[in-house]
Parts: structure tokens; sequence; C-alpha cells
């Protein structure tokens, strides 16, 4: 449990008149446990990549699937459920709700779940606690820093224990040593719950800390 499989991936978006294709026949294996980087630059398909796998966009052709399961034979109700039983998000903007207080982020997607869990007050704090937080659990987004910001959507990623980690360069609105803090604290994660993470970057000094970089250029892979 915690594998991606992306199968010959094609992704094209309509942009007026013009056709963009932001991914060309991409495939790639991601076992269980794995910390891998996407790596590539501005506007390669990084972003594209990693919505086609949560599943918040979906491709023109090819298939994805998780744990065997192909995300294309799935309705809105399976593509949900599969989404917060399986995915955590973290993005590159933090995506925080501003008049929230940090627990209450991290308690937010524990209220999409649709069948079990329920919502948890214990499991809140203790994710605030992983990610060093346990004293900031009622200050808002504007009163944290952008470490600290990144941590409660670290921590928010992770609430509903899920198998596979996607983060959209969680490090790119970081100072290098803040972005090292983040990238330290997913490795930890990873290590101790064996939690599968796929991130994108575009900064060398990240990518050094995966045990795997896939490459990507204008939407192919190069190599990996
Ligand atoms: P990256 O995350 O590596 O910067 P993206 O996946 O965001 O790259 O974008 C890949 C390509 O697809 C780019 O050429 C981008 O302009 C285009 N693109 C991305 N999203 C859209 C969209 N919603 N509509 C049109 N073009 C898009
Ligand atoms: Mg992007």
């Amino acid at each position: 449990m915690g594998s991606v499989s992306v199968r010959s991936v094609s992704k094209d978006y309509v942009l007026g008149r013009t056709l963009v294709r932001a991914l060309h026949e991409v495939s790639l294996e991601v076992e269980r446990s794995e910390f891998i980087a996407i790596a590539g630059p501005s506007g390669s398909g990084k972003s594209t990549l990693l919505n086609l796998v949560s599943a918040i966009d979906s491709p023109t052709s090819g298939e994805v699937l998780i744990d065997g399961v192909s995300l294309q034979s799935l309705d809105d109700n399976g593509l949900s459920d599969l989404r917060s039983e399986k995915i955590g998000f973290i993005f590159q903007t933090f995506n925080l709700i501003p008049v929230l207080s940090a627990y209450e982020n991290v308690e937010f997607p524990l209220l999409f779940k649709r069948r079990g869990g329920g919502i948890a007050a214990s499991r809140v704090k203790e994710v605030l606690a992983r990610v060093g937080l346990e004293d900031f659990m009622h200050h808002r987004p504007d009163e944290l820093s952008g470490g600290q910001r990144q941590r409660v959507a670290v921590a928010r990623a992770l609430v509903t224990d899920p198998l596979i980690v996607l983060a959209d360069e969680p490090t790119a609105n970081l100072d290098s040593e803040t972005g090292q803090a983040v990238i330290d604290l997913m490795l930890e994660i990873n290590r101790s719950a064996g939690t599968t993470f796929i991130f994108s970057t575009h900064d060398p000094s990240v990518m050094a800390h995966a045990r795997r970089v896939v490459r990507l250029v204008d939407g192919r892979i190069v190599g990996s």
C-alpha cells in the first residue's frame, strides 16, 4: 500500500485556440515508502503531474493507479474517498485558511472524511506535536512564520494518516535553512511511518536529499 503507477500519461490544456501539451506520455512507478523528487524548471509539468496523481485533475490519455486501482475507473465519490483515505497534499504557497487557527487548519481534512474517523482532538494535537507546533496551535497563519506555516501544512497533510504525501515545491517560498528543516521533517516521517513522499522542486539542494530524482523537461521524463 502506498504505491503509484503513472502509465503513459499525457495532459493537454486548451488555452483559447492553442493546445498546450503539459505532459507527453509520462510513465513512472513509485513504490511504497519511496522518497522521490520530481525535478524540473518552471513550466516543465511538475504541478500537472502531481495534480494527476492526486486526482485533482484527470489525464487526456493514459492512466494513474494508486495501489493498483486506476483513478480513471472511479467516479467522483470514489475519487474523494481515495483522496481522503490515501493522499495528503502540501502546496507551495501553504494554502492555509487565514481565519482558522493552526489547530483548525489541521482539523479541516477530517471534516471531509466520509467514512469512519470522526474528529479526534487528540489526533490533531498529536500531529501538531509531530511537526513541533504544539505551542502554536491557537495561532492563525498570519501569526506564524513561513516555516511554521509550512509545518502546519505538513501536519494538515498527515492528519488523515495518508499512505502517500504529494508536495508541490514545498520549499519554494522558504529560505534555504527553513526549507531544509521542512525536507528533514518529511524525511523523518518517511522513515518512521513508511509514508511515500513525492515532491517537486527546482532547487538542487533540495533534490540532493531525495533518494531518487526524476527529471522532467518540457513534459517528458528525461532519465531517472
Ligand atoms: P511546473 O509546475 O513544472 O512549473 P506546470 O505543470 O504548472 O509546470 O505547467 C506545465 C505547462 O502547462 C506549462 O506550459 C503551463 O503553462 C501549462 N499549464 C499548466 N496549467 C495550465 C492550465 N490550467 N491551462 C493552460 N495551461 C496550463
Ligand atoms: Mg508548479
